[in-house]
């Protein structure tokens, strides 16, 4: 294999590219991004960058790390086409030829159809970071849609800024998609405390020059009004060049699609999950870089595994540390230990542990989650203490 394309230079682009050098690879290795600048890493943009607005610790290698393991960066480039049969991807005028392409295009945020959603300002790229900190340079009214991870981190900072926050969520608790109806509770009541505004199971309706308005006919005055309701996979290039595409470029569990010359990772990647089977597309850190990790093994060292790695995911929020390792489906059952720890159950096996400001708990649950079953009798047996279990 003399020449490895890879489409997005994001967390999990680069580290493919960092992966397959450090697998020995040789040969010409091209990481092409749409963005500006060197590849740099999104959590803090929602966390310690809005405070700090430093851009150089975002940055996930030095310049000289390019030259040094001739990686070809080419930025502010998109790519609009993949030539399946001469195995070449088209940027404009520019083509890049391959021997194997690696998608890694991300997401781009969901714009729900609401009139008016045009006004709304985005937190996914540091271009966006960059309009947010210079609009909060002077106290604002700010509203948030959408009361997930990235819109509850923003209003934990702009509360702590000093700002007026009020967050719409259309579900009826908060992060529903991804944690227990326990760990929305707390952080329902963590918000509250800080002195947010939310508005749960009463969706945006309209976004005007005065604020938002809200199902329910609730107007909310703001001055700027933050889009954080999910993200839509970038998988149009991969369903344009005839990849089965579905919520996301489909994989099976080597990460490879349906061409044996194209494989995706990270956030536009669905692949089954090594549990359960079912279909699934994480938007995390972890995914991303183990995706990468295995990629490059099966490319350069030829190690034929499936893809195993047990998800696990953060949030901070003020100053609390969410924390889940494993992945549960939303009907999962609960069990609340007495220091909080909230263990979830799909029928008897252990599927997620959801911890806060407990990082020993969420590194046991790791290891533990990665071992041999783990079903409900054996950690209710010992008082669902990982340590006992030994
Ligand atoms: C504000 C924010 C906070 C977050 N916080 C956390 C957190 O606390 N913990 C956590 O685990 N995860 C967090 N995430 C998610 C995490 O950043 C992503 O899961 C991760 O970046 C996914 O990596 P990726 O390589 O799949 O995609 P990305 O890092 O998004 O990179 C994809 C890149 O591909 C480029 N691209 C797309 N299409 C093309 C094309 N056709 N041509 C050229 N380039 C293209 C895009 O411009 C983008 O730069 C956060 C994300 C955001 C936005």
């Amino acid at each position: 294999m003399d020449r490895i394309v890879i489409i997005g230079a994001g967390q999990g682009g680069l580290q493919a590219a960092i992966s397959l050098r450090q697998e020995g690879y040789t040969g010409a290795l091209t990481l092409i991004g749409g963005e500006a600048g060197l590849p740099y890493q999104r959590p803090p943009l929602s966390k310690a960058y809005l405070k700090s607005g430093d851009a150089a610790a975002l940055r996930l290698r030095p310049e000289s790390f390019y030259d040094k393991n001739a990686v070809e960066l080419v930025t502010e480039t998109w790519v609009d086409r993949i030539d399946r049969a001469g195995r070449v991807v088209h940027a404009g005028d520019r083509s890049f030829a391959y021997d194997h392409l690696i998608l890694a295009t991300g997401t781009r945020n969901l714009r729900p159809p609401i009139p008016g959603a045009e006004r709304c300002l985005d937190l996914r790229t540091l271009a966006d970071a960059q309009t947010l900190r210079t609009v909060l340079d002077s106290p604002k009214r700010c509203a948030v849609i959408g009361g997930g991870f990235i819109g509850l981190e923003f209003a934990a900072v702009a509360r702590g800024l000093g700002h007026d926050v009020t967050v719409a969520e259309a579900a009826p608790r908060l992060m529903a998609r991804v944690v227990s109806p326990e760990i929305s509770s707390y952080f329902k009541d963590l918000h509250k405390r800080l002195g947010t505004v939310l508005h749960l199971g009463d969706p945006a309706a309209e976004v005007t020059g005065a604020g938002m308005v809200l199902k329910s006919g609730t107007e909310v005055a703001a001055d700027i009004v933050l889009m954080a309701a999910g993200v839509v996979p970038n998988a149009e290039l991969a369903g344009e060049a005839g990849l089965e595409v579905n919520n996301g470029v489909v994989v099976n569990d080597r990460l490879l699609t349906a061409d044996p010359d194209i494989s995706a990772l990270g956030d536009c990647a669905v692949f089954p999950d090594p549990t359960t089977g079912r279909p699934v597309r994480l938007e995390s850190v972890q995914a991303a870089t183990d995706h990468a990790r295995l990629i490059a093994k099966r490319l350069i060292k030829g190690e034929d595994m499936p893809y195993a790695a047990v998800p696990w995911f953060w949030s901070d929020q003020a100053d609390a540390k969410l924390q889940i390792a494993g992945l549960a489906a939303p009907g999962d059952a609960t069990h609340r230990r007495a220091d909080g720890a909230i263990f979830r159950f799909a029928d008897a096996r252990l599927s997620a542990v959801e911890t806060v400001n407990n990082a020993r708990t969420h590194m046991q649950a790791r290891k533990a989650l990665a071992g041999p079953d783990v079903s409900r009798a054996a950690l209710a047996a010992v008082d669902y203490d990982f340590a006992a279990l030994a």
